[in-house]
């Protein structure tokens, strides 16, 4: 409760934020010297409790939490002002701790951050003697300084001044007064303000600060040049980025890291690939000219490019990973943090300081985009952290066309979401490069030492249009009137370097001509670059590449084996009380294992994550309620109804099994889903599921479908596993949780990129999970799964069915009629089968068969071949769906279908049963959707 009221005052006011940090500051003097505070202070200060035997050293919450508690207990209702003290020099010393602590909430706002100088800002009074009640003639008086870092204790309240406008108003605008925990706002304080916001740098690091701009100017310079007028996304205006990363890389070297992954937009893209990763320049100069790059796929522009590299730093190499992105600005970011997390997982990295996420964004992107939210409510979970992403903002001040203030975002900056989780926020003007490379340190240093997010909003400006054929001055024009006469970052520095006598003019002109030189000879012009990478840094895909989806795999499980499995997941510990119903499924699981009753679709599903995990291979599933199941089926989290304790049996199968992951996830599909991908795109020999609540909520992340999961190999050559788990089936539960919309996923599938599965009994289910991981294929898996056959009576399987056979991309019937005797072929998929064999049985019909494609995708045409060639005597051959016409599977795959039944002859059509035609995907009323049901089994037996 008091950490409530002392957080609400954190958060909800930068003056309720002063005053909690005044208080502190109170405290800090009163500690060193309790004379130094007024009297009605000093008691409120003694009566506050003594922390380990009365040594002052009491954590600041604790201080201003007692301190609120103590103010409520005396029922005081006054304010904390500087009114309350009695002489005029301790009113006044109060009245300076109130500036001080001004500054550190306010200064950024005064902060020279724009290098264009167009960035309007409000004056604001908090920052000025007078709204403090202090004048210009105080400027001479001594102040205690203790609660600053100024380096004496005593100042004159210019001094004081000076102090704090060097550290709080040059070129770094510093928020972290909104950072919860005082430790880190404490951390800040100390970084920021012992070194006057810039510490000095020596003039070998200044000039390789020139050099890596250089290199980073003379690249665009040299493209402009030599391929005018093509599209590149240059980062002219922003080439501070190249020596922050090479900084950061360095840096993240020398605390031990040994990946970095890095996810980055188009713009500066280029850039970074040749200066930082090291690619060869004389390959971007292939890809310029339009040569092709890859052997098989479609490929990507250049400036979607990922690429691999290995670099060297002072701790060791490091390997460095740009994530191929699309063009869907921010979608990068939630992909990267689960390959991050892969890599982590995959290092038993659990401080997560061996991998770093560092993701770079757009000022617009950053502050329009809900994913970046949704990355950013990530960072913490115990499914998605990776302990803290540095994210850098190349800040244009500008859109594509569209104007940062007006119209792009209604927040001060363009970085204010990421306060949303309390991440410090460091604005640096981007032409101050030695400003740059401090607040990097800083965050970096930030990142390692408290695990959390950190954000640079680099503020920079675009010396070209949105690409290089774009002209800006007809939207943007008195921005680009100051543009055209800037001096570019590299020269300025220069110029400051040659007038500090560091470089002499010859000597700078050396470096330019250098660097077009390398460049002329197609040689590498990234410095650290390892040229023979040390490969065990990262994952062999080999085994997984150029294999065909026919290849069959064996994913039977011994008997004894899986009984065994199965005993084990229902060992229930000594005084660990489970639910009632839980109880019951648990017991019921038992008897399946032992064989006294059939197995469920629960049951199935859970045996083949514990066989995966007994054979070696780790498993993770993530999304909304997968503990349970959004059906109640799977219930592989068990509660403990005695004291809330959680216990996963699938993760103490035994002490040496690879980990089981299982998280319900935040209530997103988007960054969830990319999370995924990026998981399943690093680590080829685990099965990660992701399982959506209802399967239509997927439509919530169509990016992540569209642009990396069912195109990403094709055009990157980037395997992915995942498996999708989409609920779906027609049970009048109205238009939004019976379809998984099955057509879209179906509409995009070519050349073998994905599979649409659609199991319909536990054995199924089992071996699906099992094929997916044992073949070696690494292809994403749609699988559309059931609900009320999770508890249907017909749909279950025998202990033998998961023990012999395998995933059946068809299941044919075997009827006990011959198959000459069959005159009506019903081909169907899904939970429609168990109605439409209901009715059968019902009308003792004899003459039918109903036969289930479970697999749609790649569409299993030899055995449907195969199959129909059986049965000569066929009249009526029916698709049959629960979908309306213009959905399901009729539109993307009734030509396989036609193929097959074409070879008997030519007369015999492919006949339709299901619903109309219709623009929601089910109706919204039980009776309606029951004569629908009704009529559309029905047809398939007239039609
Ligand atoms: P990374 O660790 O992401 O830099 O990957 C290192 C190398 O592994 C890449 O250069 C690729 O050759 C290969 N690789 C990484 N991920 C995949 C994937 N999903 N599919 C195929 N090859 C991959």
């Amino acid at each position: 409760m008091q950490e409530g009221v002392m957080q609400q005052m954190w958060a909800t006011s930068h003056i309720a934020g002063g005053n909690a940090a005044y208080v502190e500051e109170l405290y800090e003097l009163y500690l060193r010297d309790p004379n130094s505070v007024a009297e009605e202070w000093r008691d409120y200060f003694e009566k506050l409790p003594q922390v380990n035997g009365g040594s002052p050293d009491v954590p600041h919450s604790t201080i201003q939490e007692n301190f609120i508690l103590m103010a409520r207990q005396h029922q005081t209702t006054r304010p904390i002002t500087a009114s309350t003290v009695s002489s005029d020099h301790e009113r006044k010393q109060i009245q300076v701790l109130r500036l001080i602590s001004a500054y550190r909430i306010r200064g950024h706002q005064q902060a020279t951050i724009d290098p264009l100088g167009i960035l309007k800002r409000e004056k604001f009074p908090d920052l000025t003697l007078e709204y403090h009640g202090l004048s210009r003639a105080d400027l001479e008086t001594e102040f205690q300084t203790s609660t600053i870092f100024i380096g004496k204790e005593r100042a004159t309240l210019q001094e004081i001044i000076d102090a704090l406008d060097a550290s709080y108003c040059g070129s770094v605008g510093v928020e972290y007064m909104h950072i919860v925990n005082t430790e880190e706002r404490r951390w800040f304080q100390s970084r920021m303000e012992s070194v006057r916001g810039s510490p000095e740098v020596g003039s070998e690091a200044q000039l390789h600060l020139l050099e890596r701009l250089t290199a980073a100017e003379g690249l665009e310079k040299y493209l402009g040049t030599r391929y005018p007028g093509t599209k590149r996304f240059g980062l002219e205006g922003g080439e501070a980025l190249i020596p922050m990363l090479d900084e950061m890389i360095q840096r993240a070297g020398t605390y031990g890291a040994k990946e970095i992954v890095i996810g980055m937009a188009h713009r500066g893209r280029l850039n970074v690939l040749v200066n930082i990763l090291g690619k060869n320049p004389s390959e971007l100069f292939d890809e310029f000219e339009g040569k092709k790059m890859a052997d098989s796929g479609s490929g990507d522009v250049k400036y979607h490019q990922g690429f691999s590299s290995n670099v060297m730093t002072p701790g060791g190499e490091v390997h460095l990973a740009l994530a191929f992105n699309p063009s869907h600005l921010e979608i990068v970011a939630p992909v990267v943090e689960g390959s991050v997390r892969a890599r982590q997982d995959r290092r038993s990295d659990n401080v997560r300081g061996q991998v770093i996420p560092v993701s770079i964004h757009g000022d617009a992107a950053f502050a329009g985009q809900g994913v970046v939210m949704e990355t950013l409510q990530m960072s913490q979970t115990r499914a998605y952290s990776t302990g803290g992403t540095v994210h850098i903002i190349i800040n244009n001040q500008v859109g594509f066309t569209t104007s940062r203030r007006e119209d792009a975002r209604s927040t001060e900056y363009c970085t204010d979401v990421a306060k949303m989780v309390g991440a410090p926020i460091l604005h640096v003007n981007g032409d101050d490069p030695e400003a740059v490379q401090f607040v990097t340190k800083l965050a970096l240093d930030y990142r390692m030492e408290f695990k959390r997010d950190v954000v640079i909003d680099m503020v920079c400006y675009r010396r070209r249009g949105h690409n290089e054929a774009d002209e800006p001055s007809s939207t943007q024009p008195m921005m680009y009137q100051t543009i055209k006469s800037h001096t570019t970052t590299r020269d300025l520095y220069a110029g400051v370097l040659q007038e500090q006598g560091v470089i002499s003019a010859e000597a700078d002109k050396g470096l330019v001509d250098s660097y077009r030189s390398a460049l002329d000879n197609g040689e590498h012009v990234a410095k650290a670059l390892v040229k023979e990478p040390n490969t065990e840094l990262f994952v062999d895909w080999t085994p997984h590449l150029g294999h065909e989806w026919t290849a069959r795999h064996d994913t039977r499980v011994a008997l004894g084996n899986l009984q065994e499995l199965g005993q084990k997941l229902c060992k229930i510990p000594e005084g660990f009380v489970l639910q009632r119903q839980v109880s019951k499924i648990i017991d019921d699981r038992r008897k399946m294992a032992a064989g006294a009753l059939p197995i469920n679709w629960g049951c199935a599903e859970v045996l083949a994550y514990a066989s995966l995990l007994k054979e070696g291979h780790p498993v993770r599933i993530t999304g909304q309620d997968v503990g349970r199941g959004t059906f109640s089926h799977r219930h592989a989290v068990h509660h403990n109804q005695k004291d809330g304790s959680s216990l996963v049996p699938l993760a103490r199968l035994s002490d040496d099994q690879p980990a089981f992951q299982i998280w319900d996830s935040l209530l997103s599909e988007e960054a969830v889903l990319a999370f995924e991908y990026g998981y399943a795109t690093t680590t080829p020999g685990a099965l990660v599921v992701w399982e959506a609540q209802f399967g239509d909520f997927a439509n919530g992340c169509q990016v992540v479908i569209d642009q990396f999961i069912t195109s990403g190999e094709h055009k990157w050559g980037r395997l992915c596993g995942l498996t999708m788990l989409l609920p779906h089936g027609y049970e009048g539960q109205g238009p939004e949780h019976s379809s998984a919309r099955l057509e879209r996923y179906l509409q995009l599938c070519a050349e073998h990129n994905i599979q649409v599965c659609v199991p319909t009994t536990p054995a199924q289910v089992f071996h699906m999970l099992r094929r997916q991981v044992l073949r070696p294929l690494r292809k994403p898996l749609i699988a559309f799964t059931p609900k009320s056959l999770l508890r249907h009576k017909q749909a279950i399987s025998t202990l033998e069915e998961l023990t012999e056979g395998g995933f059946q991309t068809i299941i044919p019937e075997v009827d006990e009629h011959k198959p000459a005797d069959i005159r009506r072929l019903i081909l169907c998929s899904g939970k429609v089968y168990y109605d439409l064999a209901d009715k059968r049985r019902n009308d003792e019909i004899s003459d039918a068969i109903i036969v289930r494609i479970e697999q749609l995708y790649p569409f299993p045409q030899d055995d449907l071949d195969e199959l129909i060639l059986q049965y000569s005597g066929l009249e009526h051959v029916i698709w049959c769906q629960e979908e309306p016409m213009n959905q399901g599977a009729w539109y993307c795959s009734q030509h396989h279908m036609r193929r097959s039944v074409a070879q008997l002859n030519n007369s015999l059509t492919l006949r339709y049963a299901g619903r109309e035609a219709s623009a929601a995907p089910a109706c919204g009323y039980m009776s309606k959707h029951v004569e629908e049901q009704q009529k559309l089994v029905d047809d398939a037996f007239t039609v």
